[in-house]
């Protein structure tokens, strides 16, 4: 009987194991992160309330050391590129959740810096906001045709990982790039722009153009 147990209890173990390692490749990513980073086209699907505001709204985890210096990485860096500066989505800034990825991975248009070039920051977060805070419009992706007004601070620090050593960085950041980095971390914490906001409200324009763009949802989704 005993030994019966014991090899009940080994069996379970070895299915806990074999699920633990085929949940997990390699690299620490998983199956499902693997199948978005692999299947996507190169302007990946973004996803939007209230269809996917489970993902939305789940805090997104850090990248490892492996993961960092990992191919999926660089696939998924130059997918959420693609995406965000694609004219179908023509944003200033993207987060991995808006794509089906809680890690905390974004892409920022540097509109401070001359050429105003997008820029990736991995495991950001912001350490502290001030100077004044001010009242200005906001639109997001992921609530596609939809424009609010939020408060935020003009004055950032950013920390974040270098994409090649994968030490850590710091950086002040001012004026509406700073109000950018806001709103892509909010989304890493599950916090998207309408619950900051004092007025949501229809953009007429942004309306009418995305009526010439189908969003089709992939079949593997
Ligand atoms: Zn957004």
């Amino acid at each position: 009987m005993t030994r019966y147990i014991v090899r009940g209890w080994s069996l379970s173990l070895v299915f806990v194991v074999t699920m633990f390692i085929s949940a997990c490749n390699s690299n620490g990513w998983s199956k499902r992160e693997l199948t978005i980073i692999d299947r996507s086209d190169s302007v990946m699907f973004v996803t939007t309330l209230p269809d996917d505001s489970v993902i939305l709204r789940t805090p997104s985890v850090d990248v490892s050391m492996q993961e960092l210096k990992s191919q999926e990485l660089q696939t998924l860096m130059a997918k959420m590129l693609r995406t965000v500066t694609d004219p179908s989505q023509d944003g200033v800034g993207i987060a991995a959740p808006q794509v089906g990825i809680n890690r905390r991975i974004i892409w920022v248009q540097r509109l401070d810096k001359e050429g105003e070039p997008f820029e990736c920051y991995v495991n950001i977060r912001i350490d502290s906001l001030y100077g004044e805070t001010r009242r200005g419009p906001e639109g997001c992706l992921s609530v596609p045709g939809y424009a609010g007004m939020v408060t935020r601070n003009t004055d950032v620090v950013i920390s974040y990982a270098d994409l090649g050593s994968g030490n850590l960085k710091k950086e002040h950041v001012e004026g509406y790039t700073a109000v950018i980095f806001q709103h892509e971390c909010d989304h890493l914490d599950g916090i998207l722009y309408v619950d900051r906001a004092d007025s949501v409200f229809i953009n007429q324009t942004w309306m009418d153009e995305l009526k010439q763009y189908e969003f089709t949802r992939p079949d593997w989704w």
